[in-house]
């Protein structure tokens, strides 16, 4: 279809006078027939991406889609431009389907969309299969996979049923594939050399921010950066259900206020929602339930009151604020204690590989019901972890459980499939802080973080890095005398080349009584400015590889000199440290992680970590699957002599006190008695 005829569809069809970013080419490669992958953000208008090649092609295109509201929205809005658009959902009665059925069959629809478990309905593949479809668009395809943030188990059998619907184009929608998320929806989907679309994950008009601070001053900061009108409507988000709701009846004597989460019923969701987007309630206060779908222009603020689980989230969550346009702002408030929190989840949701085998080597070929299996581990694995546990089998394919919830032995191969989402789960956990504590400007790295390299090169000039003396949520100031003196000392340095921090802050500032605290800010400030970059380095050390950051100057840097004005701001936090501390290890650790350690503790670790190594070696499994390092830190620093001081040890579950404890207890005692002899 020439252009001229696509923009018609546009403008006739659709009512837009003229394509957004992308979309024609996309529309382009769809009308061919070509298999697609579209990433884009939310809100840069993908629908019309699958919605015009299927109105140009002719026949009715079938539409996958998650989320039943998502279905409604859309159908609603196509049909409201005169097209005809049914759904087959479980929030219909029998009939609404069955005439959905008969219309699709007779011909008379331009879009059917089904939630992805409908295919699982005997019969359902069999009758789209009767027509020929002029297009399958796969919605937030990155439910398909399980490194992405939203993993849905029925999108995975969507690749079984595809062939059978063929030789239909098939395009994937999302707005937060990574890299990797991706190939995995293209593997899974089994494309077939599809055009990829991957654009436009740069917003001009949000100023974003990060700002360490505890937990108790959020709500307070929250109502500060929400005072002035015109930083609303807005949306914050709250790490859970109970916090939303405390949250908002904080706010509410402020401004009009609303909680959302995913416990309240949904008609209240649904009351929210429409009085959030008719301009009544001004804060809504929400788990990450919310906003998925949710079409509202003006939203001028999104506040994070924690440090969210993943970029992907997070980004898809700032990406609300300023659909219209204008200038708009995100903060997110986070600290060390946000990092536990996580750790914490982490472990609930992920238990070790040894609980998960204790389930499957009890099954078998014959289903047997999960409540008996349940009975008769129960000393075992109590309560929800036999459940988390069976769900994790389950997912991986280590497990089948049919409806009524019987159990029947699957592949061996979910081992290997578990422990990489579990390692690929971490490894979101770590992007997400790395985020949060460098001094790179925050939109180059969220552009790249979605695989926009070039792009992701240019600073966006707005973010508290960027433009420090423009962030609201925390105050910058410009550097002392004393900090601009140490400024060229380091550079100064760096002139011979790239150095570790450690090293650096040793050689430079440590004798100048200028503390790794200062001094860490310092160097931030001056990689906000450009004047130096922050990298990852690691070596290899006993087997380990040890990772530390190195400095090195940019060209800017390089060229400064002590006469050249350039300002450079290190945030304000109000006071000089007055005691110097001693250089300390890179903070993210957690509490017992961050306290030095006593000779005889690092002995005593160094000494469990060998005997992990060997463990692990002998189960053949990594290393995290006996004990993570905080557990063996926790250990080494507690010195366990009984049962019960083992129990009162982080991760140490009844499961690997019955296999471990023994061990443990012998390394410790065999420990106590060298230190003392
Ligand atoms: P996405 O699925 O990428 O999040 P949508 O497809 O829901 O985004 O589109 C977001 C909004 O942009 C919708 O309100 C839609 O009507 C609008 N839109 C899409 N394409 C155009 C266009 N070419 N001109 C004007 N508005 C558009
Ligand atoms: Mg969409
Ligand atoms: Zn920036």
């Amino acid at each position: 279809m020439p252009p001229a005829q696509l923009i018609e569809v546009l403008q006739h069809t659709f009512g837009f006078s003229a394509f957004r970013a992308n979309q024609e080419a996309v529309c382009r490669a769809a009308v061919e027939g070509s298999d697609v992958l579209l990433v884009m953000p939310t809100g840069a208008g993908k629908s019309l991406c699958y919605q015009l090649p299927a109105i140009a092609r002719g026949g009715t295109a079938l539409v996958i889609s998650p989320l039943i509201a998502l279905m409604e929205d859309q159908s609603a809005k196509l049909n409201a431009l005169g097209l005809k658009a049914a759904r087959i959902h479980s929030g219909l009665d029998r009939e609404t389907s069955r005439l959905a059925c008969r219309e699709y069959l007779n011909g008379q629809l331009h879009f059917l969309f089904i939630a992805p478990e409908r295919l699982r309905v005997p019969g359902f593949p069999e009758m789209l299969a009767k027509r020929r479809l002029s297009l399958i668009a796969i919605d937030e395809a990155h439910c398909i996979s399980q490194w992405g943030h939203d993993f849905r188990p029925d999108y995975r059998l969507l690749g079984k049923y595809l062939p059978a619907l063929r030789p239909a184009p098939v395009m994937a929608l999302t707005a937060t594939a990574t890299p990797v998320v991706q190939k995995d929806i293209l593997t899974q989907l089994g494309l077939d050399h599809p055009v990829r679309f991957i654009h436009g994950f740069r917003r001009h008009n949000l100023a974003i921010e990060v700002v360490e601070v505890s937990r108790p001053k959020r709500a307070l900061l929250s109502l500060n950066l929400l005072k002035p009108q015109e930083r609303r409507p807005a949306i914050i988000y709250a790490p859970t259900r109970k916090e939303s709701v405390w949250l908002a009846q904080e706010l509410s004597a402020n401004f009009s206020t609303a909680p959302y989460h995913a416990g309240l019923e949904p008609e209240h969701r649904g009351r929210v929602q429409r009085e959030f987007l008719a301009g009544k309630l001004e804060v809504v206060v929400a788990t990450i339930a919310f906003g998925m779908g949710i079409d509202k222009p003006d939203i001028r603020t999104v506040i994070h009151t924690a440090l969210p689980s993943s970029l992907e989230g997070y980004y898809q969550e700032i990406g609300r604020a300023g659909r219209d346009g204008k200038p708009s702002r995100t903060i997110l408030m986070h600290s060390y204690a946000d990092r536990r929190t996580h750790d914490f989840f982490y472990e609930r949701d992920y238990p070790p590989v040894d609980e998960l085998d204790l389930i499957f080597n009890k099954l078998e070929a014959r289903p047997r019901h999960r409540t008996e299996l349940a009975e008769e581990l129960k000393d075992k694995l109590y309560g929800e972890i036999f459940d988390t546990a069976l769900d994790k089998l389950m997912t991986h394919g280590g497990a089948f459980v049919d409806f009524d919830g019987n159990v029947a032995r699957g592949d061996k191969i979910w081992r290997q499939s578990y422990i990489s989402q579990a390692n690929q789960r971490m490894a979101q956990l770590d992007r997400v802080l790395r985020y949060a504590e460098s001094y790179q400007c925050r939109m180059a790295q969220l552009v790249r973080h979605f695989g926009d390299d070039d792009d992701g090169r240019r600073a966006c000039g707005q973010c508290d890095v960027c433009s420090p003396e423009r962030a609201i949520a925390q105050k910058f100031r410009p550097l002392s005398s004393r900090e601009r003196e140490m400024m060229f000392a380091i550079i100064d340095e760096l002139q011979t080349g790239p150095k570790s921090t450690g090293k650096l802050h040793q050689e430079v500032c440590q004798c100048n009584g200028f503390s790794r605290d200062r001094f860490e800010e310092l160097l931030g400030a001056m990689s906000g400015a450009g004047l130096l970059d922050l990298e990852e380095a690691s070596f290899e050390k006993d087997g380990r590889s040890i990772t530390y950051r190195k400095a090195v100057l940019t060209s800017e840097g390089a060229e400064l000199r002590g006469s050249d004005t350039v300002t450079v701001f290190v945030r304000d936090t109000g006071q000089e440290p007055v005691r110097l501390a001693a250089p300390k290890e890179r903070k993210r650790k957690g509490p017992e992680l961050e306290a030095p350690l006593s000779p005889e503790a690092a002995a005593l670790e160094e000494r469990l970590r060998a005997w992990r190594r060997e463990e692990a070696g002998k189960l053949g499994r990594p290393a995290f699957c006996i004990f993570s390092d905080r557990t063996l830190r926790a250990i080494a620093v507690e010195r366990p002599r009984t049962e019960e001081d083992l129990r009162a040890i982080h991760g140490m579950g009844s499961a690997k006190i019955a296999k471990f404890g023994e061990a443990v207890r012998a390394i410790c005692s065999e420990a106590m008695t060298q230190t003392q002899g």
